[in-house]
């Protein structure tokens, strides 16, 4: 696909114009960052396999009809979606207590939680995402009691049937970050779930030894981050051809 303007270069993706109104493509780079931009550094072949990892989780979400803003995949390391109105949350479910949530209430990682818990954070960088309550959401009118039910409607649903999918191919589902955005049309507005479901934004365990196949091996330098990312591509099935490590790093390589 031939180069278009960029809107917006984020930590692990670009956005670019789509060739169509309303649509944008977008481009997952290899950069990993971590510790809000503290640490940063490259995987070789992660833009590819978050790609197609969030290719393979939106399309069986949009078959249990959960919205998505996801059209399709264009080549390795772009898909195109539709342009929405990102609603500045970072959308948090939990179900075994892990990372933030161990620290803040001293509750030991690997602790299943009495219930799947989910929490908003304010996406701001320069606040570092501070942990906000739907009262903060509703007072500032970054969305509305109804936006609400329908997100935490959504995050729930998308937990119950991940948590599913993950455990049929050995992996517990700890936690995940969603985000979500408005399309509208007309008068009417949708809430889509939108930016990508990866290893970078769940955490994912191995059922039997507990072996991390996520982020969290870039965030506490446990190394072979790329070779975890390409174990859950592979329980998908939709491991790339070239998936070993060959011709990751080529942007622009179609299908
Ligand atoms: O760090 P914390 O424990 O709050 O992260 C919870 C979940 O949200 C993890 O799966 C993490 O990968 C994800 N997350 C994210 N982006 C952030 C913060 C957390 O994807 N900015």
């Amino acid at each position: 696909m031939a180069r278009r303007r960029q809107l917006y270069e984020g930590k692990a993706k670009i956005l670019f114009e789509g060739p169509e109104p309303g649509t944008l493509v977008q481009y997952f780079k290899d950069d990993a960052t971590a510790g809000n931009g503290a640490k940063s550094g490259v995987i070789t072949g992660k833009g590819v396999l978050n790609n197609r990892i969030s290719e393979f989780l939106m399309l069986r979400l949009q078959e249990i009809g959960i919205p998505t803003h996801f059209i399709r995949r264009i080549n390795m390391r772009e898909q195109l979606v539709k342009e929405v109105e990102i609603i500045p949350l970072e959308v948090v479910v939990r179900n075994i207590a892990a990372g933030s949530i161990s620290k803040r209430f001293d509750i030991p990682e690997g602790e299943r939680l009495p219930r799947p818990i989910v929490e908003f954070y304010y996406k701001n960088d320069a606040l570092g995402d501070p942990l906000v309550s739907e009262d903060h959401i509703i007072a500032f009118g970054w969305a509305c009691p109804h936006d609400m039910e329908e997100i935490t409607g959504m995050a729930m649903r998308v937990n119950d049937f991940l948590c599913g999918l993950f455990s049929g191919i050995g992996i517990q589902l700890v936690d995940f970050k969603l985000e979500f955005g408005r399309i509208w049309e007309g008068e009417e507005m949708q809430i889509v779930l939108a930016d990508e479901i990866s290893p970078d934004n769940c955490r994912l365990w191995d059922m039997h030894t507990n072996e991390k196949l996520d982020k969290d091996r870039f965030r506490r330098d446990m190394g072979n981050v790329k070779e975890a990312y390409q174990e859950v591509a592979r329980r998908m099935g939709i491991l790339p051809e070239n998936g070993a490590g060959g011709d990751m790093k080529g942007p622009e390589t179609v299908q």
